[in-house]
């Protein structure tokens, strides 16, 4: 008989890949923690692990297949939507990165000709927000990305927005650690990339010796032979920019990309806030079909009928087609980010979905049941998850600024990492702190001030800014914080082994043993891992002792005893299973 295939995308939610298996969420997690990985319901596991616990659950006939929507097939087309032969040309959707201060606010901003930049202080973007543009008249849509996380999550979420990169490389300084992170997610989502090179316009600019550096990294220029498009610019003078919009358009012509127009109009939500007088707010991204205001819409578990409908620039319009990014009112609930929206017949019907939504991710939540001691946990849990730290630096110069900056990069592991969410020359400003206080991170001075008119802004939202006037100081501190989100390492002691001579009690968390000890001596508390031959069945509590009918703390070699051990899910312990027991300390790490 062949075996039925399930489906799921890169990464699921255990919930959901419970239900899938038409199993117990518990199961699933109880599987999950044997192979030590702590999760719960709402956690997303990738498919290799899916799939690797799936065939540790000995799932009868049930194979595990990834849904393919792989790099490579993105390489080869943008098209991750199935179009049909009515698809029309559709604008290309831009991204912009590159290093902190290389202009990518400055070429956004000269590319639009409007003076957002200059109006922001610091020209800091805190979040990702779209535009569209015309370039001898077609239309282009930028996406400014703030953090490349806020890219990276929304390619998680399946969207493969952007067609084309602009990374920019400020030819007066050459490439730079985000440079080449920008270069990777650009390579790894698959998207062509144009390389503006800026601040020509600067007596310092040395655009060969960014080529070269470019070279360097296998991406030859075009003229020197290679295929790697380069195009010199300034966001000062505005000088190449034409050229640059010339190149993106040709580029993104030899993409041929094209979206349906005549289905239920769909997208991505890029952005959402609340505004007052306004309710709740969204920026989306259609991505096929056209919009319209009045349209009856649903995202995720809210829905609503489109009240306004905008241009990014605040423009009020009747409709939008693909690529055009839209900002949206009338929706009943604020909509998340990375979350898709669906034109569908009429408000009723909007409803019903939202409903059926809501409810899947609410049933979720109520299935989780795992009772088990937190020691246990904690000894299960791995810590999988990278802790970040994040930060703003302003610092009195560029070359201070940069050095601070690639000097904290250096100090991530696989546990924690330090995020830049802002970072710029000079004093720090009230919208540093504004920023601090939304993105909880702490402000670090180098060789600047902090005006005392914003010291009652500091204690009043209770914002960290630290000062320091040398740079290794400034990099400790960080280091600290960062030594503290480490977990403690944990130390593990053997202590002795019993051999199971006879099972009193097994119940679903309990069971009750006797037998002899053949190694060491057991104690308690403390924890076991119970053995079958060489295989690992379960890890456990032992929570009490007893010899003969009296409890105990500690039982020696050679003595027999009672062991009463606490397990996560029920454990089917037999005669001559043996049980290791070991205590385990944490000790708290410096990185
Ligand atoms: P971002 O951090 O990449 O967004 O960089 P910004 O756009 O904020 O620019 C950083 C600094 O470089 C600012 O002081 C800009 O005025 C300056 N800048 C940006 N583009 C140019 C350019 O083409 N020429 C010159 N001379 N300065 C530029």
């Amino acid at each position: 008989m062949s075996k039925a295939k399930i489906e799921i995308d890169n990464m699921i939610t255990v919930g959901d890949l419970a239900e899938k298996l038409m199993i117990p969420v518990t199961k699933l997690i109880g599987e999950l923690m044997k192979n030590g990985i702590m999760v719960t319901v709402n956690e997303r596991i990738d498919f290799e692990t899916a799939q690797i616990i799936t065939e540790e659950l000995k799932l009868p006939d049930i194979e595990l297949t990834r849904r393919q929507i792989n790099d490579d097939q993105v390489k080869v087309t943008k098209q991750t939507r199935e179009i049909s032969e009515h698809a029309k040309v559709r604008p290309p959707v831009i991204a912009v990165m590159g290093h902190v201060d290389h202009g990518k606010t400055s070429l956004l901003d000269a590319i639009r000709g409007a003076g957002v930049a200059k109006g922001e202080a610091g020209g800091i973007t805190q979040h990702i927000s779209a535009y569209q543009i015309e370039h001898n008249n077609r239309k282009i849509t930028f996406l400014d990305t703030p953090g490349h996380e806020a890219f990276a999550a929304l390619r998680e979420h399946g969207a493969h927005l952007t067609d084309l990169a602009i990374i920019v490389i400020a030819a007066d300084d050459g490439i730079k650690p985000q440079t080449l992170e920008a270069i990777r997610f650009a390579k790894k989502a698959g998207v062509k990339m144009i390389f503006a090179l800026n601040k020509m316009d600067k007596p310092d600019a040395n655009p060969d010796k960014v080529k070269q550096q470019l070279s360097e990294k296998q991406m030859i220029p075009e003229e020197w032979g290679g295929d790697t498009i380069i195009k010199p610019v300034s966001a000062k003078t505005k000088e190449g920019i034409s050229e640059l919009l010339d190149m993106a358009l040709l580029v993104s012509d030899i993409e041929e990309l094209k979206a349906d127009i005549d289905i239920p109009a769909e997208g991505l939500i890029i952005e959402s806030h609340m505004e007052r007088g306004r309710g709740p707010v969204a920026i989306a991204l259609v991505e096929a079909g056209i919009i319209k205001a009045g349209d009856a819409i649903v995202v995720g578990a809210t829905y609503g009928k489109v009240r306004n409908l905008e241009t990014t620039l605040g423009e009020s319009i009747s409709e939008a087609g693909p690529s055009t990014p839209v900002v949206l009112t009338g929706f009943k609930a604020l909509p998340e980010f990375g979350e898709k929206f669906l034109v569908v017949e009429n408000e009723k019907v909007a409803k019903r979905i939202s409903e059926t939504n809501s409810q899947s991710s609410s049933n979720d939540s109520t299935k989780v049941s795992v009772s088990t001691s937190s020691q246990l946990l904690r000894m299960i849990n791995r810590n999988i998850k990278v802790s970040e730290y994040n930060v703003i630096i302003k610092a009195d110069v560029q070359g201070s600024l940069t050095s601070v900056i690639d000097s904290l990069k250096t100090l991530a592991n696989e546990e924690v990492s330090v995020t830049v969410v802002s970072s710029g020359v000079g004093n720090i400003t009230e919208n540093d702190l504004r920023l601090a206080s939304a993105s909880n991170a702490v402000v670090y001075g180098f060789n600047v001030e902090l005006p005392s008119g914003l010291n009652q802004i500091v204690s009043r939202d209770k914002i960290k800014v630290r000062k320091y006037k040398i740079i290794y100081e400034l990099i400790d501190d960080v280091k600290d914080e960062l030594s503290l989100l480490l977990s403690p390492e944990i130390i593990e002691t053997d202590m002795g082994r019993l051999v199971v001579k006879a099972v009193f009690k097994t119940t679903k968390n309990d069971v009750i043993a006797g037998g002899e000890v053949t190694k060491g001596k057991l104690v308690t508390p403390a924890l076991a891992r119970i053995y079958r031959d060489k295989v690992e069945l379960a890890s456990a509590e032992v929570i009490g002792l007893k010899r003969g009918p009296t409890e105990t703390k500690e039982v020696l070699e050679g003595e027999m005893c009672g062991i009463h051990l606490q397990t996560i899910d029920k454990l089917d312990i037999q005669e001559g299973d043996r049980i290791e027991v070991f205590t385990r300390q944490e000790v708290d790490r410096v990185l």
